[in-house]
C-alpha cells in the first residue's frame, strides 16, 4: 500500500499507544511501578526469535519500517517514472533484494581491496592505505572527521578519533572476567571462520587461524591505547587541539602529512585529538608490531565492514558472532528489513536514509503535527525555565547564565528543511556492493569537505523516520524527528497527562542534557567552557553523585550492576525530564481546569502510567549484560523506576507510604 495524502503519523491509530489495558493490577503501584505499568505488556509480546530486545519503542519503530519499506518497493518495482530520488533508493533497494546477482559474485567486491593491501610493503604505504580507508569511510587504525571546534563552535574543525576494534567494548579485550574471556575466544573463532569462508590460503597469504591470532593482537593494543567509555563522556578529555606539527613529536611513526593528504580533507593546520595517548601509542605499536600483522588487520577491517554485503555465508557468520553471541537474538531479521536498514540508515551510516525521509515526512507529517509539537517544547522549554529559576542551590550568577543557555537553545522537528544532495553518487540496480562503497566514500568526503567551513545549522544527524531524538551540546540544540511523534510517544487524540507523561518527558529530557554532567560544560553558544560558579559546581557535582550512587545499586540481571557513571547524563536527563514535564502538565491543568479520572485514574497518575509504559521491554539476557556495559542509557525498568523513585510528587499520586520500595528514604534530586 502506498499512502499519498499528508497525514500527521500520530493520527492513525492510538490502538497501540497508551493503554491501561497493558497494567498488572495485582503488582503494587508502590512496590515495582514498571511492573505494575507494563506487566501485561510484557506478557503479551515476548522476544520472537529474531530480536534480541523489543520494547515499547521497536513497536513503533515497526511501524515506521513497514512505511519505508512501502516508500522503497514502490520506488524499486512499481512507480513507472521516477525521480532521481526514486531511482536512487528504489535501485539500491532492488540490488539488495537481488541474492542470486549477490551471491553469484561471491566475495569478488571485496578483492581489489585486499589485493591493495597485499601490494604494501613498507610502513609508509601503510599509512597511505589507512588513508585510503578513511577517505573511502572504511574505520582503521586511524580515524579522522569533521566536528563543530569545542572553542569556536560555527567552525567544523578537523578532529583525530580512536582505531577500530571488533568486540563492542575495549574493556573485553583487557579483563578476565568469564564474560571478557568467553567473548574473546569466540570473537577470534569468528575471525578465523570469516578468514576461511574467503578462501582460506588461496587467497590469504598466512592460514586464517594465525590471521585471526595476529587481528586479536593488534586489536588488544588498539584496546589498551583506548580510553573507556566513561572517561569518553567527559567532554574535556575529548578535547586536545594541537597542530599538525605537533603531531610529528607524539607520533613520530605516523607520517600524519601523508595520512591527511590520502584521506582527501582539505589542508588543515590545526585539529582535535580526542585522545592524545590513543595516537602516541599506535605509533609506538607500529614501530614494535610486524607489518604482516597490520595487514592482517587492515583484511579484518575490510571484510568485517563488507561482509554484510557478500553472500548469505558471510552473513550468516557475522550474525553469528555479533547477532546470537553478542546480543542473544537467534534468528536474523526478515531480508526486506535488512535491506530497509541498509538503505534507510542513518546519515554517516553509508546509506540514503534523508531520500526516505523525504518522501516519509512528505506522506506522513503535516504541518499541524509540527505546530502540535512546536507548542510542546515551549511549554517544556518554561517548565525548565521556572525550576532553574527555582532551584535554590545555584547562585544568581550561574542561574542568570543557565537561563540565557536555556533561551539559546534551538530546535528541530519533523526533518530537515534543506535536504541532502546525493546526485554525485551513481546507484546500479545490480551493484550492491559497489553502491554501499560509493555510498560511504561520498559521505565520508562530504564529512571532510566540511573541514575549516562554517557549521551548517541546517543539518540533521539522524533521518526522519528515526524513533529517537537527541540534543547537540556544541549546537545548543533539540532535535526530534518525525519518526518518534507517534504513539505511544506523541498521540494528539488522547488526553494531555498521557502527553506530558511521554512525548513531554522526552522533550524534557532532551532539553535537560544541556544542563546533565556532560552538556553543562558547553556555554550558550556550544562552546567548551566553565560558566558556572565554584560552588555552585561543588552543589551540582553532589546532586549528580547522588544519581550515580543510586543507578550504580540497580541491576539489569542478577548479578549484572548497572554503571551510574557511564548512565549519568542520561540518568539526569530522565530526572529533570520527567519532573519539568510534569509542572509543564500542572501548569496546563490550572488553566484549563482539572479534568475528571480517565478509566479510574488521576491526571497525575495517567501521567506516570504514561511515562513508565514508554518504557516497557523484553530482551535476552545477553543483551541486558551487553547494554550494562556499553549503554549509556539505563534498562527500561530503570529508567522509569529509577526516576520515580526520585519525585514525591509520584508518591503523592499514589500513596506510597514513605519507605516502600517506590518511595526511598533518600531520593535524589539535581534539577
Ligand atoms: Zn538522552
Amino acid at each position: 500500500m502506498v499512502i499519498t495524502a499528508t497525514i500527521p503519523i500520530a493520527a492513525q491509530s492510538s490502538s497501540e499507544g497508551f493503554s491501561v489495558s497493558h497494567l498488572d493490577r495485582s503488582v503494587d503501584a508502590c512496590t515495582d511501578f514498571y511492573q505494575f505499568a507494563c506487566g501485561k505488556w510484557l506478557v503479551a509480546n515476548p522476544l520472537s526469535a529474531d530480536r534480541a530486545r523489543y520494547s515499547r519503542l521497536n513497536e513503533l519503530a515497526d511501524r515506521n519500517a513497514r512505511i519505508v519499506r512501502d516508500i522503497l518497493e514502490n520506488a524499486a518495482f512499481t512507480a513507472s517514472r521516477r525521480t532521481p530520488d526514486e531511482q536512487k533508493i528504489g535501485d539500491a533497494y532492488a540490488a539488495c533484494m537481488d541474492q542470486k546477482t549477490i551471491e553469484a559474485r561471491r566475495a569478488r567486491p571485496l578483492e581489489p581491496l585486499l589485493r591493495e593491501i597485499d601490494a604494501v610493503r613498507n610502513r609508509e604505504q601503510l599509512i597511505r592505505l589507512a588513508a585510503r580507508f578513511s577517505h573511502d569511510g572504511f574505520p582503521s587504525f586511524l580515524t579522522i572527521g569533521a566536528a563543530p571546534d569545542a572553542h569556536d563552535s560555527s567552525v567544523f574543525a578537523a578532529a583525530l578519533g580512536q582505531g577500530a576494534m571488533g568486540l563492542p567494548d575495549r574493556d573485553l579485550y583487557l579483563k578476565d572476567d568469564e564474560r571478557s574471556t568467553t567473548l574473546r575466544r569466540e570473537y577470534q573463532t569468528h575471525v578465523q571462520r570469516m578468514f576461511e569462508l574467503l578462501g582460506g590460503g588461496r587467497v590469504l597469504s598466512d592460514p586464517p587461524d594465525r590471521l585471526a591470532r595476529v587481528v586479536m593482537e593488534i586489536e588488544t593494543a588498539i584496546a589498551r591505547a583506548t580510553m573507556d567509555r566513561v572517561e569518553f563522556r567527559d567532554p574535556r578529555r575529548r578535547d586536545n587541539p594541537t597542530t599538525v606539527t605537533q603531531l610529528a613529536d607524539l607520533a613520530p611513526n605516523i607520517d600524519f602529512a601523508s595520512y591527511f593528504r590520502g584521506t582527501g580533507a582539505p589542508p588543515f593546520s590545526r585539529l582535535n585529538l580526542l585522545n592524545p595517548q590513543y595516537v602516541r601509542d599506535i605509533s609506538a605499536a607500529l614501530g614494535t608490531i610486524p607489518l604482516a600483522s597490520w595487514k592482517a588487520y587492515m583484511k579484518w577491517r575490510a571484510l568485517d565492514e563488507m561482509a554484510s554485503l557478500l553472500t548469505g555465508r558471510f552473513e550468516q557468520e557475522q550474525f553469528r558472532f555479533n547477532g546470537e553471541i553478542l546480543s542473544g537474538q537467534k534468528e536474523m531479521r526478515p531480508r526486506w528489513m535488512r535491506c530497509s536498514d541498509a538503505i534507510a540508515g542513518q546519515p554517516g551510516a553509508d546509506a540514503l536514509g534523508e531520500v526516505v525521509g523525504r518522501i516519509f515526512i512528505q506522506q506522513r507529517f503535516g504541518p499541524d503535527a509540527k505546530a502540535r509539537m512546536d507548542e510542546l517544547i515551549t511549554a517544556l522549554q518554561q517548565s525548565l525555565r521556572q525550576r532553574l529559576t527555582d532551584v535554590d542551590w545555584m547562585s544568581a550568577e550561574t542561574r542568570e547564565r543557565a537561563l540565557a543557555k536555556l533561551e539559546a537553545m534551538r530546535r528541530k522537528i519533523g526533518g530537515p528543511d534543506t535536504w541532502r544532495d546525493f546526485s554525485g553518487v551513481t546507484i546500479r540496480r545490480d551493484d550492491y556492493a559497489g553502491n554501499s562503497i560509493r555510498i560511504a566514500a561520498d559521505d565520508r568526503q562530504r564529512q571532510l569537505r566540511w573541514i575549516g567551513q562554517p557549521v551548517d545549522r541546517t543539518l540533521w544527524l539522524m533521518t526522519p523516520q528515526t524513533v529517537n531524538a537527541y540534543y547537540a551540546p556544541s549546537l545548543n540544540e533539540v532535535t526530534f524527528p518525525a519518526g518518534i511523534l507517534q504513539p505511544p510517544v506523541f498521540d494528539p487524540t488522547i488526553d494531555d497527562a498521557v502527553n506530558f507523561g511521554a512525548a513531554g518527558a522526552m522533550i524534557g529530557h532532551e532539553i535537560t542534557h544541556g544542563f546533565d554532567d556532560s552538556g553543562r560544560r558547553f556555554d550558550a553558544g556550544g562552546n567548551l567552557m566553565n560558566w558556572w560558579m565554584p560552588r555552585d559546581e561543588d552543589a551540582f557535582r553532589e546532586r549528580v553523585a547522588c544519581v550515580a550512587s543510586q543507578y550504580s545499586s540497580y541491576a539489569s540481571l542478577p548479578g549484572v550492576k548497572l554503571n551510574g557513571n557511564l548512565t549519568l547524563g542520561e540518568n539526569v536527563a530522565d530526572n529533570g525530564g520527567v519532573r519539568i514535564a510534569y509542572y509543564a502538565l500542572m501548569e496546563l491543568l490550572a488553566r484549563k481546569g482539572p479534568p475528571a479520572a480517565i478509566d479510574g485514574f488521576t491526571p497525575e497518575q495517567r501521567f506516570f502510567i504514561s511515562y513508565a509504559q514508554v518504557w516497557c521491554e523484553n530482551a535476552a539476557d545477553q543483551d541486558f549484560r551487553r547494554r550494562a556495559q556499553e549503554d549509556v542509557h539505563s534498562p527500561g525498568r530503570w529508567r522509569a523506576n529509577g526516576v520515580l523513585q526520585n519525585m514525591p510528587e509520584f508518591r503523592k499520586a499514589f500513596g506510597c507510604k514513605e519507605g516502600a520500595p517506590m518511595a526511598p528514604a533518600n531520593a535524589c534530586q539535581v534539577w
